[in-house]
C-alpha cells in the first residue's frame, strides 16, 4: 500500500515534468494511469517513474518516458484504432498506445527477441491489459496478418522505412520511426497519396535488427 502510494507520487512529479514539455493533456492522463513500475526490472522500482531510459537485459532499454509520450503525441491515436509496434521489449510504450486506443482498439507488438516477448506479456498482464498482442518476429516484415494498421510506431532505429510497413499502413495513417546509425532522428511519416516524411528531433536508441534494419553480423 505504502509502496503503491509512494509510485503514485512518483509518477504525479513525472507527469508534471512532462507536462512543462508541452506534452499535450490526453497523453498525460494516460502517463498517469500506467504503472511504469510494472514494466522494469524489481531493482529499478525506484528510477521507474525518472525521466531516462533503463535497461531491462540483453542490451535493451525501455525507452524514457519523454520519448513514449513525444510519440504518442506525434501518432494523434485515437479510441478503437488498431496500431502495429516495433519492438515490445517491457511493453511499457505499449501500454502506454493501449491506455489511448482504449478497449475498443488492438494494439499488436512484435519482438524479435524471445526472452523480451515472455517479459512484455508478463508486465502486460499483471497491469492488466488486455488489448495487447505480443508476437515473436522480425519487425522489419511488419504483421501481415493483421494489416492495414491506422499507426505503426517503431522503437528501434531503422536504417530507413522498411517498406512493408509503409505498405501495412493505411491510407491517411501515419508512421513514427527512428532512423539513423550513430546520428539518429525520430521522423513522423504519412501516407497519403504519396509519403509524407517529417523530421521532429534527435533521438538515442537500439538497432533496429533484421530483414531490412541493420544486419546483425
Ligand atoms: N517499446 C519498448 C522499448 C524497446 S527497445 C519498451 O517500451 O520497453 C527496442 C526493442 O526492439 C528491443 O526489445 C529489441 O529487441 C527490439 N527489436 C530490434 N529489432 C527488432 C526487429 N527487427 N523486430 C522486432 N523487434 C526488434
Amino acid at each position: 500500500m505504502e509502496e503503491e502510494s509512494k509510485y503514485r507520487e512518483g509518477r504525479k512529479r513525472l507527469v508534471e515534468h512532462l507536462r512543462r514539455q508541452g506534452v499535450s493533456e490526453g497523453v498525460l492522463t494516460v502517463m498517469m494511469r500506467v504503472k511504469r513500475h510494472l514494466f522494469v526490472p524489481p531493482h529499478f522500482g525506484d528510477q521507474a517513474y525518472a525521466d531516462y531510459p533503463l535497461p531491462i537485459g540483453e542490451g535493451q532499454t525501455i525507452s524514457a518516458p519523454h520519448m513514449v509520450a513525444m510519440m504518442c503525441d506525434y501518432l494523434e491515436l485515437k479510441k478503437g484504432e488498431k496500431v502495429l509496434e516495433i519492438g515490445a521489449g517491457s511493453g511499457y510504450h505499449a501500454a502506454v498506445i493501449a491506455e489511448m486506443i482504449g478497449d475498443e482498439g488492438h494494439i499488436y507488438s512484435v519482438e524479435r527477441i524471445q526472452w523480451l516477448v515472455e517479459f512484455s506479456k508478463e508486465n502486460l498482464q499483471r497491469a492488466g491489459y488486455k488489448n495487447v498482442t505480443a508476437i515473436l518476429g522480425d519487425g522489419t516484415l511488419g504483421l501481415p496478418e493483421h494489416a492495414p494498421y491506422d499507426k505503426i510506431s517503431v522503437t528501434c532505429a531503422a536504417p530507413d522505412v522498411p517498406p512493408p510497413l509503409l505498405e501495412q499502413l493505411k491510407t491517411g495513417g501515419k508512421m513514427a520511426i527512428p532512423i539513423g546509425k550513430y546520428r539518429q532522428a525520430l521522423y513522423l511519416v504519412e501516407k497519403k497519396n504519396g509519403v509524407e516524411r517529417e523530421r521532429k528531433c534527435d533521438v538515442v536508441f537500439v538497432p533496429l535488427l533484421g530483414r531490412y534494419g541493420f544486419k546483425t553480423k
